[in-house]
């Protein structure tokens, strides 16, 4: 459809960036990115009106994001022709733009781009040697000052290199030690590092990820505070493990993986070095106030925890302590939990008691003809106490974990 209607319009179109190296590696990647050649932004107006989604546009950058009923989003920008490039009567103008585009990219395996409209469709466009460095399972940069340039670049590297086993190019290895004798991290924004942070942090194994950042000491060059010790290694490990069985289960809902990781990251560490790590990852209040509340109530359960064990407790008031805490402080509770017979006991919770309710509501109540009042808060406890309880388990045991 984009196709088609970049005939229609007289533009070019292609699909950039991530979406063609994926399929390039086989892997599933529904996020679109989309550029045209001619104007980005009416050129979503009118795909959003084909696919019957809305459009969010960005004047200033001349891009637009196009976000599908099912939640799907398409990138659409604007390749930008520089006036040196307009001498429009050379034959060579033709890709000019699109290679543009690419050349400011973060490395030669994100720079390749697939033709849309009909006159070419399907035409692979690789002006860095993108195809040859997938096939050599090489991440490298497109110029020797791309990451003076943008520091971030070396977080991505580093994470696509340990999401598809990649290996750095050599030279692009010396890049970042480079970048790092230059002390470079120190220059970015707090909201720049935290958002690759949590892209990291939100991969499938992000503990090879840190690791790898360790190994070029950038972790403890975005703040000293980051630098993994043994116990925040063996926790996050553990995260992992913890995580990977969660997802398997495919409950709703899903957790905030980064966040599980974070604690993870912050273990150890009082109220203020968290202070600290959060002013330096620029978080807003309302972020930073949340995870050490977080921080606090998980500190708290972990204790309560310990007694309702000792005490041989009831699956109800497990259920009454760890049902106010966000989902992410359970599974950071069985990370840290490990060896421990709690965890199970945390796995149960999570597999069949989180969620419940009683089987009566506050209507059923008042059709009783009771007078509404706190009262009713106390009889609904006892009645889904009395639910859970009683409850034999309708899951099979190879659930836990
Ligand atoms: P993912 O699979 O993680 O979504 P992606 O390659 O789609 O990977 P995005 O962060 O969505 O990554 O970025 C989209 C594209 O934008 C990248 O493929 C890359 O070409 C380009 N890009 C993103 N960040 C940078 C950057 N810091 N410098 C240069 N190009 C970038």
């Amino acid at each position: 459809q984009a196709g088609d209607l970049a005939r229609d319009l007289g533009y070019h179109v292609y699909a950039v960036g991530g979406f063609v190296r994926d399929i390039l590696l086989h892997r599933r990647n529904l996020d679109v990115d989309l550029v045209v050649e001619g104007d980005g932004i009416y050129f979503a107006r009118r795909l959003a009106l084909d696919l019957g989604g809305r459009v969010r546009a960005h004047k200033k950058f001349k891009t637009a994001v196009i976000i599908l009923p099912d939640g799907q989003r398409i990138d659409v920008a604007t390749a930008r022709l520089e006036y040196y490039e307009h001498p429009a009567a050379l034959p060579t103008v033709e890709l000019s733009t699109v290679k543009m585009d690419l050349s400011r990219r973060d490395f030669t395996v994100n720079a390749l781009a697939v033709q849309l409209d009909p006159e070419q469709f399907g035409r692979l466009v690789d002006f860095f040697g993108g195809q040859k460095d997938i096939k050599e399972k090489t991440i490298r940069v497109m110029h020797s000052l791309s990451f003076v340039e943008d520091p971030t670049r070396i977080l991505r590297a580093v994470r696509f290199e340990q999401r598809f086993h990649f290996q750095l190019g050599g030279q692009t290895e010396r890049l970042i030690k480079n970048a790092q004798r230059l002390n470079m991290m120190h220059k970015l924004s707090g909201s720049r590092v935290f958002g690759e942070l949590r892209l990291i942090l939100n991969e499938s194994k992000p503990l090879a990820c840190l690791q790898r950042l360790e190994s070029f000491n950038i972790l403890e060059s975005i703040h000293p505070l980051l630098k993994l010790d043994g116990n925040r290694q063996r926790i996050l490990e553990e995260t992992e493990r913890v995580l990977g069985w969660y997802r398997l289960l495919y409950l709703d809902p899903e957790p905030r993986p980064w966040l599980v990781y974070f604690l993870g990251l912050c273990s150890g560490y009082n109220q203020s070095q968290v202070h600290l790590l959060a002013h330096r990852l620029a978080f807003p209040q309302k972020r930073e106030n949340f995870i050490q509340q977080l921080r606090q109530d998980i500190s708290q359960c972990r204790e309560q925890l310990g007694s309702w064990m000792q005490n041989h407790g009831q699956v109800s008031d497990l259920f009454f302590l760890l049902e106010p805490l966000p989902l992410e402080g359970v599974l950071y509770l069985m990370a840290r939990g490990y060896k421990d017979p709690v965890r199970r006991h945390l796995s149960l919770y999570l597999t069949q008691y989180r969620g419940q309710e009683p089987d009566i509501t506050g209507k059923d109540l008042q059709q009783m003809g009771l007078p509404s009042g706190p009262l009713y808060r106390t009889i609904l406890q006892r009645v889904l106490a009395a639910k859970l309880d009683g409850k034999a388990p309708d899951r099979p045991a190879q659930l836990e974990m």
